[in-house]
């Protein structure tokens, strides 16, 4: 029962033992798997339960794969990309957060992160994402912006993780998220794989699970 009995590849596994991190938390223990499955995933669990390591894992572990596999994009050099992972979290500083620890997970994978959030100039990101991007931490406004201005296009999205959902209710950016989810939709129904993480689940978050999950595994701990 330790990161090194499970197999998440080389380069992922090496860093998470460099982080020091020997044991899986509750929640990590179950939604990795889970995840590693394929398999949609609600999870109730707070700050401070690990929940950034377990929605990060198998998204970097999923890439790394599909790198493997060559996976097909459009080519670089267009103004617009095309991240495969989408991580949206309702704050500027759960963003960093986010991508600081992401960052450190994808070490010397060829996984590359970039975060976008509102209230800081948009031109730094803008140059920070068109030397490519994997996944992408973002806040629900500073998405929309990037949506309109087509500088992100969201049709090759495998992995979607929302964190904190209820927070990001409770801030009034369920109109922005719909909108971000109908972008994946369009064009490939079905070939996202989708994370849901909240500390409370009300009638408004099992709503939203309920649209953006395929049958989902509903996890508490
Ligand atoms: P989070 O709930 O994702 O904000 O994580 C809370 C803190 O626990 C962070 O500082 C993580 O780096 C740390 N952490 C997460 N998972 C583990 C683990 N399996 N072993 C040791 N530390 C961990």
């Amino acid at each position: 029962n330790t990161f090194a009995d499970i197999d998440l590849g080389d380069a992922l596994n090496q860093n998470i033992r460099r982080c020091k991190y020997v044991k899986p938390t509750p929640v990590q223990r179950h939604a990795i798997p889970i995840s590693l499955a394929g398999r949609d995933l609600m999870a109730c669990a707070q700050t401070g339960s690990g929940k950034t390591a377990a929605f990060c894992f198998p998204i970097i572990s999923g890439i790394m794969k599909m790198q493997d596999q060559s996976a097909q994009r459009p080519p670089r050099g267009a103004r617009t990309v095309y991240p495969l992972a989408l991580i949206l979290s309702p704050t500027r500083e759960l963003s960093m957060q986010i991508h600081e620890e992401a960052k450190k997970f994808s070490y010397q994978t060829g996984v590359k992160v970039v975060v976008a959030y509102g209230g800081a100039p948009i031109h730094q990101q803008l140059r920070e994402l068109e030397r490519g991007v994997d996944i992408l931490v973002a806040t629900p406004g500073r998405l929309v912006d990037l949506l309109e201005r087509a500088r992100v296009s969201l049709q090759m999205i495998k992995y979607l993780a929302l964190d904190e959902a209820d927070r990001m209710l409770d801030m009034g950016f369920e109109p922005q998220i719909r909108k971000i989810v109908e972008q994946m939709d369009m064009p490939r129904p079905g070939l996202r794989q989708t994370m849901l993480f909240s500390a409370t689940f009300p009638k408004e978050i099992q709503r939203l699970a309920s649209d953006f999950l395929a049958t989902y595994i509903f996890l508490a701990v």
